[in-house]
């Protein structure tokens, strides 16, 4: 069994310079795509589900494929993260469960529409960073809010994060992790030009570093979005019109000052429907679901691989032995909300 936390995953990250992709799951084709990946490129991962996909596949489900992917791939670091927790009960019933890292976002109302107030995203964080540390579970907060809504989530209002509240916020919710807002958004329409360092406001999160050099910053909204993806999906009969995401060579930036979780979606979206439409197209005689989910599997893990190579964390998989939950809950006891790991 690997099953690590997130916390020790990033603190590991940080050490080694690299970034660490979090991957969206909701069922099993995407599971064992990811870990595919993960073992063929020898990496750390984090596989994260969405209250969307806790409601898809249901909770047991989820968390036993989850689960399985920990026996099947034992070599194998994997963080277990809510993304997107909504309010303290959805990361509370999350940690029951067995995750081991929970996103709370808190700056979105629990409707999770509605942009919420500081004051309201502090209360709310640290309320779940009581509950969790002391199960020795991670903690991510966001502050700012991203474009785009995704699985239901978003107000499709872009709030970039601001660098002093950001101090205050990690202050005072004691968050492991902070999703900064920089001008991304979820989905796949992300940018409608090639976007740089400036529509990306990089400056941000090179700012927030310098300010909070030992909490991790997560990206959200990091698909790049590959031309290739999105021509064989139109090629096969698909209407995808012109997009652009988040250049790799940005996000590689972005882990120089860092980011250590990426957030990444949209692409092993787009890699799985290009290739049953493809498949589709090519023999429409076929009505076995294995004929079209297997290369939808093989293009997931495709491009699983090239990201992980990409932010760095290839190679590292058996770096460090996973410090169990409880030793944790000790460790944020003793040594306050902002241990260090390594
Ligand atoms: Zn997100």
């Amino acid at each position: 069994m690997a099953l690590v936390t997130m916390r020790q995953l990033l603190d590991e990250a940080a050490g080694g310079g690299y970034g660490v992709g979090a991957f969206n799951v909701n069922n099993l084709e995407q599971v064992q795509a990811i870990m595919d990946a993960a073992r063929a490129t020898e990496s750390p991962v984090i596989i994260q589900a969405s209250r969307g996909a806790r409601k898809y596949a249901n909770d047991r489900f989820l968390y036993h494929l989850m689960e399985a992917a920990t026996e099947v791939y034992p070599e194998i670091s994997v963080a277990l993260h809510q993304d997107h927790g909504n309010s303290p009960e959805t990361c509370r019933s999350a940690i029951e469960l067995g995750f081991t890292s929970v996103m709370m976002d808190g700056s979105l109302m629990d409707d999770g529409k509605t942009p919420s107030d500081f004051e309201y995203n502090v209360r709310v964080t640290r309320e779940v960073v009581e509950m969790a540390h002391e199960a020795g579970v991670t903690v991510e907060g966001e502050l700012g809010t991203l474009g785009g809504i995704e699985d239901d989530v978003g107000s499709g209002e872009v709030n970039l994060t601001d660098p002093d509240q950001a101090v205050e916020f990690v202050e005072r919710t004691g968050v492991d992790a902070l999703a900064v807002a920089i001008g991304t958004s979820h989905g796949a329409y992300k940018f409608t030009k090639e976007p740089d360092r400036e529509v990306l406001a990089m400056h941000i999160i090179e700012e927030i570093n310098q300010r909070l050099p030992t909490t991790h910053l997560v990206m959200h909204g990091s698909s790049s979005v590959p031309k290739e993806l999105v021509d064989i999906i139109n090629e096969y009969g698909g209407k995808i019109d012109p997009t652009w995401g988040v250049p790799v060579r940005e996000i590689q930036e972005g882990i120089k000052h860092g980011v250590r979780k990426v957030n990444v979606d949209t692409d092993l979206r787009l890699a799985a429907t290009g290739a049953i439409r493809k498949a589709f197209a090519e023999d429409p005689s076929e009505f076995d679901p294995r004929y079209y989910l297997k290369p939808a599997r093989a293009a997931m893990q495709e491009v699983v691989e090239a990201r992980m190579v990409a932010f760095g964390q290839a190679g590292h998989a058996k770096d460090y032995d996973p410090i169990p939950l409880a030793d944790m809950a000790i460790r944020y006891r003793e040594q306050g909300h902002s241990l260090t790991v390594t």
